[in-house]
């Protein structure tokens, strides 16, 4: 019993510089993913890569509305040149300063900064497959907002000068090839995201995958409109400071100075201070 789980354990993650190839290999495979390393990196990446991305696959799944996934085949190199190699050998083209991309059935990630949480962004890109083959960078705001607000990259839209001035990238703006783009996509992305799940229901972020986008059938506004109301979301939630924060921070600030002489009935009824 015990040398079966330390077997199992042990190619739980499969994680080697090359293909499995005998019949107990074979059948030690994960269950959701399959994990390649090249340019000598440990089998500890590959693990760590791979533990995120179990951690995470029956939630994207789930929220996507996705049943079930092929084995999905996890890729991750150590350098760049080689990395942008078998990117173009695999799609065709480069994209320097990637660190990660998809195809229908793979996750291809460079180890560089956060490669677990890389792979998980990735992971989200290939789940939209999934639900539409033709999503991809179709329209690229969605494509890169479902990822990013599956993966969790919210980026405080206080620390975007564009955003705290109200110089709010339009759609078509944020669909700009990435080779040729400002990449306000990745500073923004999540809350377009965050938006669309808040204001209507995590479904209509499927319909819109499903339609590549259509705003106007999925959510009865037009671009512009979208783009507007999606504004005014994050302004209210990010950028003004609002009385329930001022109540909140009054609250803290006053309980620390006095300690607890001042119970909550006092706290609650003092007014809405604004001197924060
Ligand atoms: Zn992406």
């Amino acid at each position: 019993m015990m040398i079966r789980l330390f077997l199992a354990v042990l190619f739980l993650f499969n994680c080697t510089g090359r293909k499995p190839q005998g019949p107990e290999e074979q059948k030690a495979q994960p269950q959701h993913f399959e994990c390649r390393l090249y340019d000598g990196l440990p089998v500890a990446v590959g693990t760590s890569v791979v533990a995120e991305l179990e951690k995470n696959h029956r939630r994207i799944l789930d929220d996507l509305e996705v049943a079930n996934l092929p084995v999905i085949t996890v890729e991750i190199w150590a350098n760049n040149d080689n990395f942008l190699a078998a990117m173009e050998r695999n799609i065709g083209r480069r994209y320097p300063g990637a660190t990660g991309y998809v195809q229908y059935e793979g996750v291809y990630v460079l180890n560089t900064g956060d490669a677990p949480h890389a792979a998980v962004h990735e992971f989200a890109h290939v789940v939209s497959l999934h639900v539409n083959n033709r999503i991809a960078n179709n329209p690229r705001w969605l494509w890169e907002a479902v990822a990013l607000y599956e993966a969790g990259d919210w980026i405080d839209p206080k620390r975007l000068s564009y955003m705290v001035s109200g110089n709010y990238p339009t759609l078509a703006e944020l669909n700009t090839d990435y080779n040729s783009s400002d990449h306000k996509i990745y500073g923004i992305g999540y809350t377009l995201a965050e938006f669309v799940v808040h204001d209507w229901s995590i479904h209509s972020l499927i319909l819109l995958i499903r339609t590549n986008g259509n705003v106007s059938t999925v959510l009865g506004l037009s671009e512009a409109q979208f783009e507007g109301k999606w504004y005014q979301f994050v302004k209210t939630k990010y950028l003004i400071i609002n009385r329930q924060q001022i109540v909140f921070s009054s609250k803290y600030l006053w309980r620390n100075f006095f300690g607890d002489r001042w119970n909550n009935k006092i706290l609650n009824s003092l007014p809405c201070w604004g001197w924060l």
